[in-house]
């Protein structure tokens, strides 16, 4: 096992924990993709707080265990990780979270709207999908996914269940799963004033574009 791989691993749980997009039982799953690997390093806990080092596991992008002990409860979710890391070659971290608000959304197979500019900006111009529900980790459960995903889109609402997140790095990854919890939030909160209005089909394109003008320059003045 690299140590290295392991304590990222635990550094992104522990950056997931501390966004706050997560559910007070702190269940879900991280994994990091081995770069130059078909292989990746997963959380093999049951909680992502607290996860401890021990509980972390490689396995290869075809499913199986390579090294470490990973109880079948987790296991049943790999496939959900494993199918990512094959759609986008650039994919090198993905989160699953119950993130409540998010949650909320995906018992209701409702998809969450591009109402907060940070979804335009990050990916989601057409806001968060929902993948249809399948059994945990199942073949269904993975078709569905793989059906609700446009390319470039880093989030998918998983019905019945939760949110999954995944980007080329772990930052951008946490700070995804941190933006579609915020946005339903937001979208929940203004029901009782109407509910959410979603930005302009051509002003989400300028969302983006200002954010890249601001990349390329790397500075955040106007
Ligand atoms: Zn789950």
């Amino acid at each position: 096992m690299d140590a290295d791989m392991v304590s990222q691993v635990i550094e992104v749980a522990n950056r997931v924990v501390a966004s706050g997009a997560i559910s007070a039982n702190g269940h879900g799953n991280v994994s990091l993709r081995v770069p130059g690997a078909d292989e990746m390093y997963f959380t093999g806990g049951p909680s992502l707080r607290g996860h401890l080092p021990e509980a972390v596991v490689r396995v290869g992008l075809d499913g199986t265990l390579r090294e470490g002990q990973l109880p079948p409860i987790q296991a049943a979710v790999v496939a959900m990780h494993t199918a990512l890391y094959g759609e986008g070659a650039d994919t090198g971290c993905v989160i699953h979270t119950h993130s409540p608000f998010a949650t909320a959304y995906a018992v209701t197979h409702r998809p969450i709207g591009c109402w907060i500019e940070a979804l335009a900006m990050f990916g989601l111009p057409d806001g968060v999908p929902v993948a249809r529900y399948g059994p945990r980790g199942s073949e269904q459960a993975v078709a569905n996914i793989r059906a609700a995903l446009r390319p470039g889109v880093p989030a998918v609402l998983l019905a019945n269940h939760g949110v999954l997140v995944f980007h080329r790095s772990p930052e951008l990854a946490v700070m995804v799963g941190g933006i579609v919890e915020e946005a339903a939030q937001a979208g929940i909160n203004s029901v009782g004033l109407g509910g959410a209005v979603e930005i302009p089909g051509e002003m989400k394109a300028a969302a983006l574009q200002r954010a890249m003008a601001f990349e390329e320059r790397g500075t955040a003045t106007a």
